[in-house]
């Protein structure tokens, strides 16, 4: 017990010495226990929006500092275009969501232009910590990005979207849009 409380301790200290905007990499300890640890493994967050740390009594998880993440050279955002095509402006749901993107102007035609905002937006935010810290999922760790649609009106909406953090600076977007942000 007394080698595996130096190690905690150690991990402990490690944590306590980051600040809030210092960027780590959550390289889990993997086991068999049914926690959310193996999901954070490689993942990159920002300290102060980040799973909760350590993640469970005995967690030996550990936070290495990293530099703060660079859009397209250390961070990626993933973003498949049939989000768009086969969801956003599918007719299969009838959620409003496709009302809701023609009313500001877009149809199918402008998928690719909407997964090319998408990513920009993100990516700069995600890389500035800007994003809120969601939860785990049954896979990923969840975070969400506010991104600023513009409507072909002029008018621009401030829309929320959800994403899946994957390891090495990777997002990948799950949810285009889950409601507006003030
Ligand atoms: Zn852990």
């Amino acid at each position: 017990m007394g080698l595996l409380n130096d190690i905690l301790e150690k991990l402990l200290s490690n944590f306590l010495s980051l600040k809030e905007d210092d960027w780590v990499e959550w390289i889990s300890q993997l086991n068999n226990w049914r926690d959310d640890c193996d999901k954070f493994n490689g993942c990159h967050f920002i300290l102060k929006q980040m799973p909760r740390y350590p993640q469970h009594p005995n967690c030996q998880c550990r936070l290495e500092k990293i530099e703060n993440p660079i859009p397209n050279i250390t961070a990626n955002a993933n973003c498949d275009i049939r989000k768009f095509t086969d969801y956003i402006f599918s007719d299969k749901y009838d959620d409003g969501k496709k009302d809701l993107f023609e009313n500001w102007g877009y149809t199918i035609a402008d998928s690719a232009y909407l997964q090319q905002l998408f990513v920009s937006q993100t990516l700069q935010k995600y890389c500035k910590g800007d994003y809120i810290y969601k939860g785990a999922g049954k896979f990923y760790a969840h975070i969400e990005i506010v991104i600023e649609v513009p409507a072909k009106s002029g008018k621009s909406y401030r829309v929320k979207t959800g994403w899946a953090v994957l390891p090495k600076g990777e997002i990948k977007l799950t949810t285009p849009f889950s409601g507006f942000s003030n």
